[in-house]
């Protein structure tokens, strides 16, 4: 039987490892409907010499971009029309292993099998050659169709600046504490163009770790995809009890500003 590159690295597969509990959490939380959401993670640390020396099992491709900052970086990627719930069981068939080439503008994918990446990877690499760029930890980037977040974005009195983040700061104390930066907004664009890619990256030196992109989905970046997900999950809580009350026919108080600074005193939050 084939090898795979999971066995010759240990925090490679943990990592892809994640990325497939990852995936099975978004469609089960109804976020990840036919092949929507995509996913990417720098695995660069996890490379040795021997993977080094594997051979590209594709032609050289066009990254759609140019990336200075990524140059010999490696990428697990979701693949183009794959579904996460058939990542979430075999992660290696509905995603692969990228390195990008020394002229920072094409990739070639290695392993394990010629999955093309998501079509979105041009926006993805964009934003962690910013995060690299910025000597953030940010490994991890995460798109998903989170129900209750994209219904607010349909609100236009919603999508001023952080008019969403105190709202669904104020609905549970721990989403302050755990998407401590909040919601940045970026108005609707088309998926997958170069002006989406550059707003999201805008948003994202602007301090925020999740992104919501009008009447469409969220971005999110963090350390690793498990953090990722945390920080959408909360949010999206919040956005359910919102829901909830509006539903029973209220509209929900919230927590005060004086609770609210409270927490950011106590959890020792950024300002
Ligand atoms: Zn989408």
């Amino acid at each position: 039987m084939k090898t795979s590159i999971l066995e010759m690295s240990a925090g490679l597969a943990d990592t892809v490892g994640q990325v497939a509990e990852t995936a099975g959490y978004l469609w089960q939380k109804g976020w990840a409907e036919r092949n929507g959401g995509n996913i990417t993670v720098n695995v660069t640390e996890y490379i040795d010499d021997d993977i080094r020396k594997l051979p590209a099992i594709s032609p050289l491709l066009p990254a759609g971009t140019v990336l200075p900052h990524l140059k010999g970086c490696w990428f697990y990627c979701k693949g183009t029309q794959k579904r996460m719930r058939d990542l979430a069981r075999d992660p290696m068939a509905n995603g692969s292993v990228i390195r990008i080439t020394e002229d920072c503008a094409h990739y070639e994918i290695v392993a394990d099998s010629p999955v093309a990446p998501t079509s979105e990877l041009p926006s993805h690499l964009a934003v962690h050659d910013y995060l690299i760029a910025k000597g953030s930890p940010y490994r991890a980037s995460l798109h998903t169709h989170p129900i209750g977040l994209v219904a607010l974005s349909h609100c236009s009195r919603f999508l001023g600046k952080d008019v969403a983040t105190r709202l669904l700061w104020s609905m549970i104390p721990e989403t302050k504490a755990f998407c401590p930066r909040g919601l940045g907004i970026v108005p609707y664009m088309l998926p997958g163009s170069v002006e989406l890619a550059g707003a999201t990256i805008e948003a994202i030196d602007d301090d925020y770790d999740v992104v919501m992109w009008e009447k469409h989905g969220v971005f999110a970046v963090d350390t690793d995809i498990m953090s990722a997900f945390d920080q959408v999950d909360v949010l999206e809580k919040s956005a359910q009890i919102y829901i909830a009350g509006r539903n029973m026919g209220f509209e929900p108080e919230g927590m005060t500003d004086v609770q609210m600074r409270e927490i950011s005193d106590v959890f020792g939050l950024p300002k």
